[in-house]
C-alpha cells in the first residue's frame, strides 16, 4: 500500500486535479479541507474547533489534523492507499503521516502568488458531487448545471475571499513550504508547473506517477 501526496498552495489546483486522476491511480481523493467543512456543517467537536482557524485562513492544529486521517484511514477504500489533497500541511504533519502509511510521490502544483487570488476567488463547487469549477478558467458546460452529476447546487466557501486569501498564502508560506526541502531530501519530491492548461498539468501529473 502506498499513497500520493498532492502539495501545492491554496488555489493550485490539487482539488481540481485529483478528481482528473482517480480513476488512472485507482486511490481515492482524501482532502482534509473538505473533511474539515463536513465536520464544521455537521457540528461535531471538530467542526468546533476548526472553524474559526478556517475562518481566518489559518491552520487548524497539527493533533485535530491528524486525528482525522488516522481515522480516515482505517476505512476500507483507503486499503491500497489513498491520494492525500492538502494534507499535509507541516513537517510535524509529515512526520505523523510517515508513521501512518508509505508515501511514494509527492506532487507539487507550483503557481505564483500573483495566479492565486483570482484562482480562489472564482471558484465554486458542486454541492452535490464537489465538482470544482471557475468563473473565467473553467466555467460548467451549462451554467448553473454541473458537469459531472447534473446538479444544479453550485456552492462558494465562506473562506474564499481576497481577505482570508492573504493568511492562507502566508500560512503557506510560513508553515507548508518548508515540506518541500523535507520531502525533496526523501526523494519522493515531483514539481509540476500548474500555471497552464488543467489538461497539460494533468498529464504532467500521470507521467511523474509512472
Ligand atoms: P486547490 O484544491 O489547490 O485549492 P482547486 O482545484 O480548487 O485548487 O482550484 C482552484 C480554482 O482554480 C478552481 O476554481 C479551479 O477551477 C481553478 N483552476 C484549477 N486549475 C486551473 C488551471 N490550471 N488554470 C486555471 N484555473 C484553474
Ligand atoms: P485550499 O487548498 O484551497 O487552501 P483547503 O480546503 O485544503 O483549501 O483548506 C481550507 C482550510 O482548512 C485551510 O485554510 C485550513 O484552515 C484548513 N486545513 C485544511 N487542511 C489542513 C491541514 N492539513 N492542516 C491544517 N489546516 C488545514
Ligand atoms: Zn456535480
Amino acid at each position: 500500500m502506498s499513497s500520493i501526496v498532492l502539495f501545492g498552495p491554496p488555489g493550485a489546483g490539487k482539488g481540481t486535479q485529483a478528481q482528473r486522476i482517480m480513476d488512472s491511480t485507482g486511490l481515492p481523493q482524501v482532502s482534509t479541507g473538505d473533511m474539515l467543512r463536513a465536520a464544521v456543517a455537521a457540528g461535531t467537536p471538530t467542526g468546533m474547533e476548526a472553524k474559526n482557524y478556517m475562518e481566518s485562513g489559518q491552520l487548524v492544529p497539527d493533533e485535530v489534523i491528524i486525528n482525522l486521517i488516522r481515522d480516515r484511514v482505517q476505512d476500507t477504500d483507503a486499503s491500497n492507499g489513498v491520494m492525500f489533497d492538502g494534507f499535509p500541511r507541516t513537517v510535524a504533519q509529515a512526520e505523523a503521516l510517515a508513521e501512518i502509511t508509505e508515501v511514494s510521490h509527492v506532487i507539487a502544483i507550483e503557481v505564483p502568488d500573483g495566479r492565486i487570488v483570482e484562482r480562489i476567488c472564482g471558484r465554486y463547487t458542486c454541492g452535490d458531487c464537489s465538482a470544482v469549477f471557475h468563473d473565467t478558467f473553467n466555467p460548467s458546460n451549462v451554467e448553473g448545471v454541473c458537469d459531472s452529476c447534473g446538479g444544479n447546487d453550485f456552492k462558494r466557501r465562506a473562506d474564499d475571499n481576497a481577505n482570508t486569501v492573504l493568511s492562507r498564502l502566508s500560512a503557506y508560506h510560513e508553515q507548508t513550504s518548508p515540506l518541500a526541502e523535507w520531502y525533496d531530501q526523501r526523494g519522493i519530491f515531483f514539481r509540476i508547473d500548474g500555471d497552464r492548461a488543467i489538461d497539460e498539468i494533468t498529464e504532467d501529473i500521470l507521467r511523474a506517477l509512472k
